[in-house]
């Protein structure tokens, strides 16, 4: 009975009026959302309030891709939970590989980023997943669960809407190199059991675990058809609209 979560990560892609275009394309593209199903994009920060201004009305809601933990202050360049709050945003990204690789961001910094959102009423999508070396050593469940821990733990979560945690294997993300759905199932039932020693087996029952890495409109069925796979969250198909709608669709 959990909600699908189908999200579009945009990564650094489109200028302004591309992303206009984008979202309006996906706007028409879904003149409705199927029934249990929810859907979200998430520009790059820059074009939230463009982009927002274009979803408004529409079923298909609003995420960022990062923010930043403080409150306010002398951190140029940095975006706050309140700012992303007041465009507005539901969700936001955090964790995710490409920002843990090349901004050196820790699993310290995650904790950090998920309190102040769901502090702020924003939805974290926390990510997690393991590079190919540590698929091919075989302990890549233990390391996905180590960073859930590290990432997630001490979190005031009352209610499992307030959280979502997706796994992307990196050596699945932008590859066209999908994990199984049955690897996606194996990772994310495992998420599902640590969230469970997180937060209480009720709660860690309704948060919803998303599979990421090169998911599109040929797969997504398959992936979400399995117990613990709760969406997707979509890079490279996200920036098509017709391919984006398809997987809604189809999800
Ligand atoms: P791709 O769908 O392009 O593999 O990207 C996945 C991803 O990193 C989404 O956050």
């Amino acid at each position: 009975n959990r909600t699908t979560l189908i999200a579009g990560n945009w990564k650094m892609n489109n200028d302004r009026e591309e992303a206009k275009a984008l979202a309006s394309a996906l706007v028409e593209a879904l003149p409705e959302v199927p029934a249990g199903v929810e859907v979200c994009v998430c520009p790059p920060t820059i074009d939230l309030c463009c982009v927002s201004h274009k979803l408004d009305g529409s079923a298909v809601k609003l995420g960022a891709q990062n923010v930043y933990f403080e409150a306010k202050g002398a951190y140029t360049g940095e975006t706050s939970v309140a700012m992303l709050k007041s465009v507005p945003v539901q969700y936001c990204i955090i964790g995710h590989s490409e920002r843990r690789d090349y901004f050196h961001e820790t699993d310290e910094d995650q904790n950090k980023k998920a309190a102040a959102l769901i502090a702020g009423g924003i939805v974290p999508i926390f990510c997690c997943g393991e590079p190919l070396e540590v698929r091919e050593a075989g302990t890549y469940v233990e390391h996905v669960v180590a960073q859930v821990k590290a990432g997630l733990t001490g979190l005031q979560v009352t209610d499992p809407s307030q959280l979502v945690v997706a796994y992307e294997p990196i050596w699945a993300i932008g590859t066209g190199k999908t994990a199984t759905a049955d690897d996606a199932q194996e990772v994310c039932g495992a998420v599902r059991e640590v969230l469970a020693e997180i937060f209480g087996a009720e709660l860690a029952d309704g948060i919803r675990v998303l599979y990421g890495g090169s998911a599109k409109p040929g797969n997504i069925a398959e992936l979400v058809a399995k117990p613990d796979v709760d969406g997707a969250l979509v890079g490279g198909a996200s920036l098509v609209a017709e391919d984006f709608a398809s997987m809604v669709v189809k999800a």
